[in-house]
């Protein structure tokens, strides 16, 4: 049974707090990433953290276009290239910010399975996993953002 989560919005402690990491993939943390992705996109999100939804725990779930990915206990090996584009987050509505991220990184997280993957990813992809790893980390794209404003419907 999937259901949706309530979206945690800016102002909540939680979301400035260190997500604490998963020991074992439990059927709970399962649920979670199901109950995730489904609250992802019914929400058009391209990506989800676990305290977005009021679990302090390092799971994160993207889709930037390339497939589901869920990774937890994800963590940065390294960052190269720099770029700058626009972000929101949907625990921040209404507003947008340009957002300076590496343009490729390489990441290393378990999968559902428990197996550990190690992956390389670019643009939007890299964007996005930067972005949620950094929510497991309480640091906000508007801790890092300039020229942040309104979110015109175009942008959405
Ligand atoms: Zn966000």
């Amino acid at each position: 049974m999937l259901a949706l989560y309530k979206i945690v919005e800016l102002g909540d402690k939680i979301l400035k707090e260190k997500a604490r990491p998963v020991p074992k993939i439990t059927p709970n943390i399962l649920k979670l990433l199901n109950n995730m992705s489904e609250t992802m996109y019914k929400n058009g999100g391209a990506g989800l953290a676990a305290p977005q939804v009021g679990v302090s725990k390092r799971v994160i779930v993207v889709d930037a276009g390339e497939g589901l990915v869920e990774l937890i206990n994800p963590e940065i090996l390294s960052y190269s290239g720099r770029e700058i584009d626009t972000e929101g987050c949907l625990s921040i509505p209404g507003i947008v910010g340009d957002v300076p991220r590496a343009y490729y990184v390489k990441v290393k997280g378990l999968d559902r399975s428990g197996q550990e993957c190690v992956f390389g990813a670019e643009g939007l992809f890299a964007r996005v996993l930067q972005h949620e790893i950094d929510h497991l980390d309480g640091v906000l794209y508007i801790d890092r953002a300039t020229n942040i404003r309104k979110l015109k419907q175009k942008e959405v």
